[in-house]
This record gives structure tokens, sequence and C-alpha cells, in this order.
């Protein structure tokens, strides 16, 4: 399977934000960007004229990198956002956030969206008493993902009570770290995506 090998903050650097890739790290004073934020390379200090496509282009990548998508599938998502009822750029949002590696990322059952991911196809969750390992795979209101116990001993998934005391559930999904189990309650809503992104700007830049 496909995947990215850049590393993960200059990722952040070249998106002029922190993109949180790196789990803990991140909120940490050893962040990369916090440290450089400037783009990398020899001219990434350097002024430059931005155009209004450059300005999409970075926008998409933000999203796309965030999510850990590569860009067929990336493309694959917003085509299925389009034809689908309600505003586009929300729509493909809302199904980036409902992607099964997302949904364990934001239960606290992993540090980043990549941990997540290496989680899910390692086959460590079950979806509704099933075992998962499509990280892609799209949950629905109802749906529970659980850890069966010969996997609860897996570090990060053992201390997953106490990432959620810290960092907190959105409002959608319902998160019992105890039972090592999460519920989906809801549809996320735009509100629920918690993250500076103009997706207008996607649609834009798709629709050129
Ligand atoms: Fe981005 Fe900083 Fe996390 Fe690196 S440590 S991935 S630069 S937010």
């Amino acid at each position: 399977m496909a995947k990215y090998t850049e590393a993960k903050c200059r990722m952040c650097r070249r998106e002029g934000c922190k993109l949180f890739l790196k789990g803990d790290r991140c909120f940490t004073d050893k962040c990369a960007f916090d440290r450089r934020p400037y783009a990398p390379g020899q001219h990434g200090r350097a002024r430059k004229k931005v155009s209004e496509y450059a300005v999409q282009l970075r926008e998409k990548q933000k999203v796309r990198r965030t999510y850990g998508v590569l860009e067929r599938q990336f493309r694959g998502y917003f085509a299925k956002a389009d034809m689908a009822k309600g505003v586009t750029g929300t729509n493909l949002l809302v199904t980036l956030e409902c992607r099964l590696d997302n949904v364990v990322y934001r239960l606290g059952f992993a540090n980043s969206r990549n941990q997540a991911r290496q989680l899910v196809r390692h086959g460590v969750f079950s979806l509704n008493d099933h075992k998962v390992n499509i990280p892609s795979l799209q949950v629905n209101v109802g749906d529970v993902i659980s850890v069966p116990e010969k996997n609860r001993k897996i570090p990060v998934l053992a201390e997953a009570q106490e990432v959620i005391a810290r960092r907190g559930c959105p409002g959608w999904l319902e998160a019992d770290g105890a039972a090592f189990k999460g519920t989906v309650k809801a549809m996320p809503q735009r509100d629920d995506i918690q993250f500076p992104i103009n997706e207008q700007l996607i649609v834009e830049l798709y629709s050129k």
C-alpha cells in the first residue's frame, strides 16, 4: 500500500501551520514548526508572491496531509462529496472525519492519525465485534469500535483513559477508556471539525 515517506515536520513547515502529525511531540518545545516556522529548503525564508492557485493548493495539501490521504484517494473523496447532497466542502471534511483511523485517533486510542492507521492495519480493533484492518473504512451512527481483550496490553491502548481525559473527545463520539470502546453517537457536523481550514478553496481548486 502506498504511503507518505516525507518527513512529517517538513510538511507542517511547508504548509505554514502545525498539522499535529507526531502526537505528543507536537505539544513540546521539540516541535520543528515552533522552532523554525518557515518553509523548508534553501529559499524557505524568502518572500514570495503567492498566487490564488498556490493558496488553494496549500489549503488542499493541508487537509490531505492532516488526514494522511494520498492524492488519488483524496480526489475520490472529493468526487463523492461533490455528488452528495449538501455543501461539497463540508461533505468532504465529514467524509475524512469518518474514516476509521481518524475515529480511533479522536477516541484517544492513538497519539496521532498515523499511529491510528498503523494500529488499524494490524487488526487491533473491532468494528461492531468484527475484526477490521482497513483504515479508510467509513463509520456510521451507532457503530462501536472496541479493543478485544487480547490487545488491551498494547501500551498506547493501556493509556487511552488518560489520553481521553487530557485531550477530550468530540461531541459526536463517546469514548469509554475503561471498557476500551467508543461509539459513534452522530455524524460529525462542520462545527465539530476544529481545524483552521477554508474548504471552499479546495472546492475552487478542483472545480477549475
Ligand atoms: Fe508538525 Fe510540530 Fe508535530 Fe512536527 S512536531 S509534526 S512540526 S506539529
